[in-house]
């Protein structure tokens, strides 16, 4: 999911306006750790992963990672391959991959935002490809027909003019008949893109990870990070002192005290149908295009997952001081069911069965921030605006190379703090940030 360019531009614009202010009031208050996370659908389809152990004593490492999605994980499996002499520990604050990594859509592209012109997109989804072989993870990888929607003919005519190479124009009246809505002007079918179950992909990085020796902890919120060498990790029931710090908390970063005006958590809701009939799901068309974006300027994203759920996600906005917790949780279902009802007005008939809350890291350049942010041995990596499955695996392993060392011809292409453009703090986003993303989001 990415953002429009036309939002985070007029988010930005006000950057240099009032920067004194917003740094003044920006990031209050700290990590959201008495926040419990309700389940949702993917991780629910599963059986309970064994709860790991808790951080309850000193302990030392090489290599502390922060966050247990698929960054924090891929970057402890590759760490402990480069380097497994290194003793390798991940602090997770609630469950593994409780944070974006098992509440996504699924959808996996060889694309990095802003790397459109480079191989390294390619190299990052080969990457992927290759851990799931080798590790033997079942997550039902697989191409996936997708298409890219468009409300009015204005933005269709324009994308048709730009369309990349082996996409198909899809006209109004072949989309209607074959997608079963009347919502869009027309459409484009894109080439290269895969699906995956979300929450299968988490257990199988944690599983390669603990095979090689990583230690994951969960439910051991970092609730500060001191910086030396070692540097000090405190958690509410231990220390972790480590030489090399990765912090993996994507958009949890700034209640961490990171990237406070780098990054931006965006709040989304994703609601899904019960589980469909194989002759509902030739009926309404979704065999056909299961993969559904749709590019407005807060984008809306429809798939069926392959238990047969047809789902919608949808971009909520932002909520204050960077918190990652969404309290109008009915609103946010109220307004998931009625834009999916305008899109599919089958969906009326349909029970509405699960849905969950999720949360993604955004900058203005609408690039990733990697590399050192405190000193030279406490690294991040996230923000991965939207698209994070492949990218958070691939820097991962890019994190472990410039961490332990080891060369490779993509840490070139990573993207750090020093790059990124300022967003304003808290009166900003007030004033302006919130309310255009409230406007944005039809009622
Ligand atoms: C609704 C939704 C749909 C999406 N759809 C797609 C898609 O279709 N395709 C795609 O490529 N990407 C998608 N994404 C983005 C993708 O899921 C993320 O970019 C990716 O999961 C990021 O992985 P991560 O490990 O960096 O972050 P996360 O999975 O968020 O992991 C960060 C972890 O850090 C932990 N943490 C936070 N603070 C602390 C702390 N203080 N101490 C210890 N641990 C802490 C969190 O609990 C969390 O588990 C979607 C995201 C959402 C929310």
């Amino acid at each position: 999911m990415i953002l429009s360019p036309q939002l985070l531009l007029a988010a930005g614009a006000g950057a240099l306006a009032a920067p004194a202010v917003a740094g003044m009031l920006a990031g209050a208050k700290g990590v959201e750790i008495e926040e419990k996370r309700a389940e949702c659908m993917w991780a629910s389809e599963l059986p309970a992963m064994p709860p790991a152990i808790q951080l309850e004593a000193e302990l030392k490492a090489d290599l502390a990672i922060i966050g247990g999605g698929y960054t924090g994980l891929s970057c402890a499996y590759y760490a402990k391959k480069l380097r497994p002499d290194w003793s390798v520990v991940v602090l997770e604050s609630h469950r593994l991959g409780s944070g974006a990594s098992s509440r996504n859509s699924g959808a996996v592209y060889a694309r990095y935002w802003g790397l459109n012109d480079d191989d390294m997109p390619q190299r990052g989804l080969d990457r992927l490809i290759r851990f799931i072989e080798e590790e033997g993870v079942e997550c039902d990888f697989r191409p996936s027909p997708t298409i890219e929607l468009y409300a009015s003919k204005r933005a269709a005519n324009r994308a048709r003019s730009a369309m990349e190479e082996g996409a198909k124009w899809v006209p109004a009246e072949e989309l209607s008949a074959g997608a079963h809505t009347g919502y869009y002007s027309d459409a484009v079918e894109l080439p290269g893109y895969n699906t995956v179950h979300p929450a299968k992909l988490v257990v199988g990085h944690a599983t390669a990870a603990r095979r090689l020796g990583a230690e994951l902890y969960e439910n051991s919120p970092v609730v500060q990070v001191k910086k030396g060498k070692p540097a000090e990790l405190i958690t509410p029931n231990g220390t972790l002192r480590a030489d090399n710090v990765l912090i993996a908390t994507n958009a949890y970063t700034p209640r961490l005290g990171f990237l406070k005006t780098a990054m931006i958590p965006v709040h989304q809701y994703t609601y899904a149908t019960r589980k469909l009939t194989d002759e509902e799901i030739n009926g309404f068309g979704l065999k056909r295009w299961p993969l559904r974006f749709e590019r407005s300027i807060l984008p809306v994203t429809t798939f069926l997952t392959p238990n047969g759920h047809f789902c919608i996600r949808i971009v909520l906005g932002y909520a204050s001081f960077n918190s990652c917790v969404w309290r109008d949780i009915d609103g946010a279902q109220k307004l998931a069911k009625r834009m999916f009802e305008q899109r599919y007005p089958w969906i009326a008939d349909v029970e509405l069965e699960q849905g969950w809350h999720g949360v993604t890291g955004h900058t203005l350049r609408v690039r990733e921030v990697t590399g050192p942010v405190m000193g030279d041995n406490i690294h991040t990596a996230g923000a991965f605006n939207g698209l994070g499955i492949m990218p958070g695996h691939n820097t991962g392993y890019l994190s472990a190379c410039r961490i332990c060392g080891h060369p490779d011809e993509d840490l070139r292409h990573l993207c750090g703090r020093a790059a990124q453009v300022p967003i304003p703090g808290e009166l900003y986003r007030s004033m302006i940030f919130k309310p255009f993303m409230k406007v944005m989001t039809p009622d």
